[in-house]
C-alpha cells in the first residue's frame, strides 16, 4: 500500500471517527446500544445523512495547514494562527479552547494564552485529538515529531498530561504508518516504551489489561482508552472506531484518535464506504481532507 493511502487513511480515519461520534457524544453506552448494539449497526445505519466533523478535525486541519505552509519550521505561533483562522464556533469547541483562541486572536503569546482559563493549563484531550498530522508527517523522525507535538500543543495546552496525551497519540500514529497492520502486543509495548508521565504508565497498564475504559475529556482518561481500542481491534478500522463510538462520553474524540491510528495502519480503503461516503463535502470537507493528506506526504522535507 502506498504511503499516500495510509496518510489519507490517517486523516480521513480521524474525521470519520469524529463525525460518527459527534451525534452520540455524552450519551451512556446503554443508551447508544439500543440503536447501535455493535459496530456493524453503525456501518449499516450511520447517525445522519451527512456526517459532520467537529473541533477535533477542524484543529487537525489547522495542524496540517501549518505543516504544509512551514514544514519543520512551523512554530507555535504558526499553529496558533491556523487554529484562530479556522475557528468555527458551531464545531463544538470546549470553553477553555475558546478562551485560549480568543486570547491568541488578541495577540497574546501561545504560552500565556494556554494558561488564561486554566492557570495550570488544560489537562484535556484537545492537543491529542488534533495531533495526528504530526505523527503522519514525522513518522521517520522521532525528534521532529516530539518538537512538533510540543509546538502544536503549546497555544492551548500547557498541562503535562495534555502534552503527554498528544505525544502518545502522535507516536502511535507514526508507528501505525510505518508498521502497517500491527500486532496488538507489539503496539502495546511500543506505546508503553514512549511513556514519560508515570500516571499514563499506570493507566495504560490498566486499559491494556482490559480494565476500565474511561471516556472523560481528561487526556489521562480518553487517550489511554483510544490506544487500548487501537490495540484490541488492531485488525479492523471499523471495529476499533465503532467500539470507540459505542462507549459514549467523549466518544467523538476517542473515535477520532483511534481512527487516526487505525486509518494510518490500514489505509484509506479500509474506512467503510458508508462512513466516508457520508462525510461532509463542501470546501473544507472530504475532498479537502484528501488534499491535506497529500500535502502532508513530504511536509517533513
Ligand atoms: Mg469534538
Amino acid at each position: 500500500m502506498s504511503e499516500l493511502k495510509r496518510v489519507q487513511g490517517g486523516l480521513l480515519g480521524l474525521a470519520c471517527g469524529d463525525a460518527l461520534g459527534a451525534p452520540l457524544e455524552g450519551r451512556t453506552p446503554a443508551a447508544i446500544a439500543r440503536r447501535y448494539p455493535d459496530p456493524a449497526a453503525l456501518v449499516a445505519d450511520p447517525p445522519g445523512e451527512v456526517l459532520r466533523y467537529t473541533d477535533d478535525t477542524e484543529m487537525a486541519l489547522g495542524v496540517a495547514e501549518a505543516l504544509r505552509a512551514r514544514g519543520r519550521e512551523a512554530r507555535a505561533e504558526d499553529y496558533a494562527r491556523r487554529y484562530v483562522a479556522n475557528l468555527n464556533v458551531d464545531r463544538g469547541y470546549g470553553r477553555g479552547a475558546l478562551m485560549a483562541l480568543a486570547a491568541l486572536d488578541q495577540g497574546m503569546p501561545p504560552a500565556e494564552a494556554a494558561r488564561c482559563y486554566f492557570p495550570d493549563g488544560s489537562f484535556g484531550n484537545g492537543a491529542a485529538m488534533r495531533v495526528a498530522p504530526v505523527g503522519l508527517a514525522f513518522a521517520g523522525d522521532p525528534e521532529a515529531l516530539e518538537l512538533h507535538v510540543a509546538r502544536s500543543s503549546a497555544p492551548t495546552h500547557a498541562h503535562a498530561h495534555a502534552v503527554e496525551g498528544a505525544r502518545l497519540i502522535a507516536h502511535a500514529v507514526a508507528y501505525a504508518l510505518t508498521h502497517g497492520p500491527f500486532e496488538p502486543d507489539a503496539f502495546r509495548a511500543f506505546v508503553a516504551s514512549r511513556v514519560r508521565e508515570p500516571a499514563f504508565g499506570a493507566r495504560l497498564d490498566d486499559v491494556f489489561a482490559g480494565r476500565g475504559l474511561a471516556t472523560g475529556v481528561a487526556a489521562l482518561e480518553s487517550v489511554p482508552t483510544a490506544l487500548a481500542l487501537a490495540a484490541r481491534y488492531a485488525e479492523s478500522y471499523a471495529q476499533g472506531v465503532g467500539h470507540a463510538v459505542l462507549l459514549g462520553g467523549d466518544c467523538d474524540t476517542i473515535a477520532a484518535m483511534a481512527g487516526a491510528i487505525l486509518g494510518a495502519a490500514h489505509g484509506l480503503d479500509a474506512i467503510p464506504p458508508a462512513w466516508r461516503g457520508r462525510l461532509e463535502r463542501g470546501p473544507r470537507g472530504h475532498g479537502y481532507l484528501l488534499q491535506a493528506a497529500e500535502h502532508l506526504v513530504g511536509a517533513n522535507a
